[in-house]
């Protein structure tokens, strides 16, 4: 576990930040550090996952680049953990003693607002003013600092290494598609993809259904899969039809969407976790009506955090063969290099704010 010296006091001054500067470059900036607000602290990240949804920012693609939520430069990254170096303790919302300096965290990508009609009703998931940190209405993880309200954070245990934390992003959608889907002991279970949410999804389910099967399109990650605990591996189109009662979709592929639908059995239950960009055609509604399966759209898993942070460190969620290599922020670009090459030994790639 990385642990640096607090010197106490909030800093001021200029930070180094990874941002996309513009259609398809990401590089180093010089950014403020963030002033003190009420009832925020300030984190030093100590690990950034990048994902997906990063190379759609980098790309331009992501809708809140196009919509104008996200403008340049952008500051990305969702999937981190870190060390708190400053409290802004005055305010009406303190940390209320839960987070001290020196602590790790994790902390959730939404930022709901806590006074609109979602959130009052206690579905903070669905909330109407949402904040999304490294995606829009709040600056990414990939920087010397972040500023965090201390109602989004999540204290790290010792026994759960930085690498893991860094998962805990990924693996809170999971538990809630599993939870959704009323995962159980004796189901017959599938995941779709081998990505790190698929991997992910493969160690969950195989602990709480007890077998799990999966279906990827790459040998190196059906290999990995079989490595966590899938019993068989399958390329699309191969797995049973009509067999399965929990299906998770991991991958977010429009023909895996497919792929759930006609591998669940009768009274099954999908998880659609993987977001698909382009129009799933050709969706045979009846027949699954007659079927009796029912697909759950999985946003997030907000509430999942505290439970996700024990799963690591009990180990029924483990890090091992997940993460391709961590590299420096100012090697930006060879990351996102990294992460598109479909050959690379394992599915996330991770910045360390820290490294020189
Ligand atoms: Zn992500
Ligand atoms: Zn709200």
């Amino acid at each position: 576990m990385t642990r640096v010296p607090i010197a106490g006091g909030w800093p001021a001054g200029a930070m180094r930040a990874a941002a996309v500067v513009s259609p398809n470059v990401a590089k180093v900036i010089d950014l403020p550090i963030p002033e003190p607000a009420p009832g925020e602290v300030l984190v030093s990240p100590l690990r950034v996952g990048l994902c997906g949804t990063d190379l759609e920012l980098l790309h331009g693609t992501a809708s809140y680049v196009r919509d104008g939520r996200a403008p340049y430069p952008h500051v990305f990254g969702h999937e981190w953990v870190g060390q708190v170096v400053a409290l802004a303790s005055s305010g009406p919302t303190g940390t209320g003693g839960r987070i001290s300096v020196g602590d790790r965290v994790v902390g959730h990508t939404m930022i709901s607002c806590g006074d609109c009609r979602a959130c009052d009703r206690g579905r903070r998931n669905e909330c109407g003013r949402l904040r999304e940190v490294g995606l829009y209405g709040q600056q990414g993880a990939a920087a010397q600092y972040l500023r965090m309200p201390a109602r989004a954070l999540s204290v790290v245990p010792d026994d759960v290494l930085d690498d893991a934390a860094m998962l805990v992003e990924p693996a809170v959608t999971v538990l809630e598609g599993l939870v959704q889907v009323r995962c159980a002991p004796g189901d017959r279970a599938l995941v779709i993809g081998t990505g790190t949410i698929g991997l992910l999804a493969v160690q969950l389910t195989g602990r709480l259904a007890g077998t799990v099967d999966v279906v990827g399109v790459e040998d190196n990650g059906l290999a990995a899969a079989r490595r966590m605990g899938a019993r068989q591996a399958f390329h699309p189109g191969e797995a049973p039809a009509g067999h399965y009662d929990v299906v998770v979709e991991a991958s977010g592929a429009a023909p895996a969407f497919h792929e759930a639908l006609r591998t669940a059995g009768v009274g099954g239950r999908v998880a659609a976790v993987g977001v698909t960009t382009e129009a799933v055609d050709d969706v045979h509604v009846g027949d699954l009506v007659l079927r009796g399966v029912t697909v759950h759209g999985i946003r997030h898993g907000l509430d999942q955090y505290d439970r996700v942070l024990q799963l690591f460190g009990d180990g029924a969620l483990a890090a091992d063969g997940m993460i391709a290599d961590v590299l420096p922020l100012d090697r930006v670009g060879d990351a996102f290099r990294l992460l598109q090459d479909g050959s690379r030994p394992a599915p996330k790639v991770a910045l360390d704010p820290r490294a020189a």
